[in-house]
């Protein structure tokens, strides 16, 4: 058995595990399940969009040589609603009442808005304001270029992706597979839902990290393979981990101490030549395990639910976004103004739970109340991670540092725009 690693930064140890996973493999899907997927190719158009030059408005398609001044008034030779091409060319003194989205008429070259015009008798037409003169004409290809390229490999496919396939008519696109996640938290003390009685009685603790883990895993776009709870014991470990085969990562919860039943961590330190066990240097969070299991990846989290959140965060989810195809694996942090006097216990990298809030535009970082590692309502509350170096034990009120945002979740009470 290899000796713990004492030491490690949580970047050391982030670039470590991404050392090992590779992005699945491509498949074709729908571009209506393709949403979140990361595209493994380009998209080229097969057409111009739009596909002709078209109005802008509802109008009056003219020639803009006849319009000159106000007050011209010409005839209207064709009607051309939205789905309707023109049946004619337009020539000198006509015009073709012309709808948004219908194709320009051959001759005419702008269109006068229906506001600047008066029908005078059903077959014409004056023109009050030459305003819209070369104007209201959404020319062909002004969007897309046929043989354009439209989305580049690696992009994530989103809702306005899936517009821009639609429109150039591409149902389906080849994409990097979603992955399956597979987790599984170790622990005597552990009851899922349905054993609530012991729950409620006080003889079980609830295994809130099946919750937690889940919900982050399909956040970060996997699917996620539930394998439930296991007892502290070895052979029963050994075979519910034997579960998670197929799986693109398995991730587990607990049994990763020094304690003699934590089971994760022997096997793993128990597992061959690619695992490694670490004692990072971050508070929460410090025990984590890294391998493969069966050919399938394998991290181990602690079990303590705020220490699993923030390790699942810092690790799990680049893995899983690397599985993915993404290339930008990590969320970004920004600068914030500590608004409280911070002390820290240790000399360990730390990342605190704040709540953000904008004072006088600056984002201000507040703790969420007391960080101890089993203290999952701090989680709840929390907007980011603070980050503190572990060579600052002591932050002043003002202090500016970085903080990790764990989601688009700062809001705001009134309408910002
Ligand atoms: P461990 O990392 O196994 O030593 O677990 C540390 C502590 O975390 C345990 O005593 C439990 O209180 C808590 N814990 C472990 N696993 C879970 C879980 N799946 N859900 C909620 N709390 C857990
Ligand atoms: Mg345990």
């Amino acid at each position: 058995m290899t000796p713990p690693r004492i030491g490690l930064t949580p970047t050391d140890a982030t670039e470590a595990v991404l050392r090992e996973i590779r992005p699945l493999p491509t498949e074709t899907v729908s571009i209506t399940e393709a949403i979140g997927l990361v595209l493994a190719r380009a998209i080229s158009s097969p057409i111009d969009l739009p596909h002709w030059d078209n109005s802008a408005m509802d109008g009056y398609a003219v020639r803009a040589s006849d319009v000159g001044t106000d007050g011209v008034i010409l005839h209207i030779v064709d009607h051309i609603p939205a789905g309707a091409f023109g049946r004619r060319a337009i020539g000198s003194g006509e015009c073709a009442r012309i709808f948004t989205g219908a194709p320009i008429p051959d001759g005419a070259d702008c269109v006068i808005r229906q506001e600047d015009t008066t029908a005078i008798e059903t077959a014409k037409v004056r023109v009050d304001d030459v305003r819209d003169v070369g104007r209201n004409v959404r020319r062909r290809g002004e969007d897309i270029l046929r043989g354009s390229v439209v989305l580049e490999r690696g992009t994530v496919v989103g809702p306005a992706q899936i517009g821009v396939l639609a429109s150039v008519a591409t149902p389906s696109v080849e994409v990097h597979r979603r992955p399956t996640i597979a987790i599984l938290s170790s622990g005597d003390e552990l009851a899922d839902l349905n054993e609530r009685d012991a729950i409620l009685s006080g003889r079980k603790i609830a295994s809130s990290n099946n919750y937690t883990m889940a919900a982050m895993a399909r956040m970060a776009g996997a699917e996620v393979l539930d394998l439930g709870i296991v007892k502290d014991d070895l052979d029963e470990t050994r075979k519910r981990l034997a579960d998670a085969h197929g799986s693109a990562l398995l991730v587990t919860s607990g049994g990763m101490s020094v304690g003699e039943h934590d089971y994760l961590r022997r096997i793993l330190e128990g597992s061959g030549a690619a695992c490694r066990f670490w004692r990072l240097r971050m508070r929460p969070g410090a025990p984590v395990g890294f391998g493969m299991i069966g050919g399938t990846p394998w991290i181990g989290l602690p079990g303590n639910p705020v220490s699993t959140m923030v390790t699942f965060e810092l690790f799990v989810r680049p893995a899983i976004r690397k599985l993915m195809g993404h290339t930008q694996l990590f969320r970004r942090t920004t600068p914030v103004r500590v608004g409280e006097p911070i002390v820290t216990q240790a000399q360990l990298q730390h990342f605190l739970r704040v709540t953000l809030s904008v004072d006088d535009g600056e984002l201000t970082a507040r703790l969420t109340g007391a960080q101890g590692s089993g203290i999952l309502t701090s989680m709840a509350r929390a907007h980011a991670l603070l980050i503190v170096p572990e060579d600052r034990q002591r932050i002043e009120q003002g202090e500016i540092l970085s903080a990790l945002l764990l989601d688009e979740t700062i809001h705001v009470t009134s309408v910002p725009y």
